[in-house]
């Protein structure tokens, strides 16, 4: 392994389901001058990110931007719409979805937790026939809230937030709905106001292709009303003093500024691509890298194909190897780093992001990494993954990019 003073030559391999590679366009943008956070300059830019940034969540009603990680967001959705004692109906999907159960828990919120049966733990998305069914049963409506994991970055599924509105409708409930989309958000299709979301959460490290630092909430005016009556201790989350302060482009304390040069960056790409052509792009990585993983023979940990996620796929170990000796040794050999198994997926998986500044041939060399690494760990592979990514890639040229040229006949 390198020591510290050595220098690795090339770029690491950065594929883990977030923080995910930032393109240098962004980075560059990062290195301008720190501004005056009160000055006419930051107004402007806050407005127009203020302004742009809801195209991203698909809403017309206000996203808040915190300086915090994700896990400040979450502390915000439930601290801002919430009192001490209300019951809240969470799913378990996976890791980040029991994290944010525990939190309710710590914040005097009263969480109950639907679990699937037992196969499918960890390996399904939220089945709302389950909400449906609780919500109706609840009809004195303690239920003050319906709390959601989008995209399960533990697990690699992505559920249906949708089918999730339409059984909350379907119970005639009227409790909040809150979706965190912290890995899903500018890579897998998410609609805050078509679906009904009341407060969606988000973060800066994944599909934003920033470095960690910024959060989100995106709003409802039904969240908005709610957060009146909420009476959950709060300052530096408390959306009425945010909201004030953003009406004019400013923060009521000191924003991350470069940070904010980066999202000015990052929706300037996301925008000028089309969220359309964003999210068909990371359809076809993840594609490709499930041929991959279906080509060596091994488990995906999504069962349910219609919600394979487009951000990463988790790849499941045959009995007796241990993921994290997987993942080592990629990482020491290939200065390759991939996405360990997080909470009861510990030693079973490892994950690979397919987000961020990536390509087809960083996927293929993340692939040729994986692959080399699994066998060196003594994995049996039935055949070569990178091959059959390879030839779904070629034979499924990007939009945009130039058509296959075809036999020409010359030889
Ligand atoms: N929720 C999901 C789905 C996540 O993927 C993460 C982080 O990876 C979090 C919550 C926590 O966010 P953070 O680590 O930025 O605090």
């Amino acid at each position: 392994m390198l020591t510290l003073d050595q220098h690795p030559s090339g770029r690491h391999y950065l594929q883990i389901p977030g923080p995910s590679p930032v393109p240098d366009r962004i980075l560059r943008a990062m290195s301008l001058p720190t501004i005056d956070h009160r000055g006419p300059e930051f107004g402007e830019l806050g407005r127009k990110l203020l302004t742009e940034i809801r195209k991203v969540f698909k809403t017309e009603h206000p996203v808040i931007i915190y300086p915090a990680s994700g896990t400040g967001a979450w502390e915000a959705a439930l601290a801002n719409t919430l009192n001490a004692g209300d019951a809240v109906l969470m799913f378990e999907t996976g890791h980040f979805a029991t994290l944010w159960k525990q939190m309710a828990l710590r914040l005097g919120l009263e969480p109950e937790f639907l679990t699937p049966p037992e196969t499918q733990r960890w390996r399904c998305g939220v089945q709302p026939q389950l909400i449906e069914q609780r919500l109706l049963e609840d009809r004195e409506h303690r239920i003050k809230a319906v709390c959601v994991v989008h995209n399960e970055t533990s697990t690699g599924v992505t559920s249906d937030i949708a089918a999730v509105r339409r059984a909350i409708d379907a119970a005639g409930h009227p409790a909040l709905l809150l979706v965190d989309t912290i890995s899903g958000l500018a890579s897998a299709d998410y609609r805050h106001d078509e679906w009904g979301v009341d407060v969606t959460v988000s973060g800066s490290q994944k599909g934003l292709m920033l470095p960690p630092g910024i959060s989100f909430n995106a709003l409802s005016p039904k969240a908005i009303e709610a957060s009146k009556r909420s009476q959950l201790p709060k300052s530096f989350w408390a959306w009425d003093e945010i909201l004030a302060a953003n009406a004019n482009g400013y923060w009521p304390y000191t924003p991350n500024t470069n940070l904010l040069y980066g999202l000015n960056e990052s929706l300037e790409m996301l925008l000028g691509e089309g969220l359309d052509n964003v999210f068909a792009r990371h359809e076809r990585w993840g594609e490709g890298v499930r041929r991959a993983v279906n080509a060596w023979g091994l488990e995906i940990q999504c069962q349910d194909p219609a919600l394979y996620s487009p951000v990463l796929t988790g790849v499941v170990m045959p009995e007796g190897i241990d993921a994290d000796e997987v993942r080592r040794t990629i990482f020491e050999r290939f200065d390759l780093s991939l996405g360990t198994g997080l909470g009861r997926a510990k030693g079973r998986m490892f994950r690979i992001g397919h987000l961020g500044d990536c390509n087809d041939l960083t996927l293929i060399a993340t692939l040729g990494g994986c692959e080399a690494g699994l066998k060196l760990c003594g994995v049996e592979l039935f055949g070569s993954g990178v091959q059959a990514a390879l030839e779904f890639f070629a034979e499924n040229p990007a939009p945009g990019t130039p058509a296959n040229p075809g036999n020409t006949g010359r030889g």
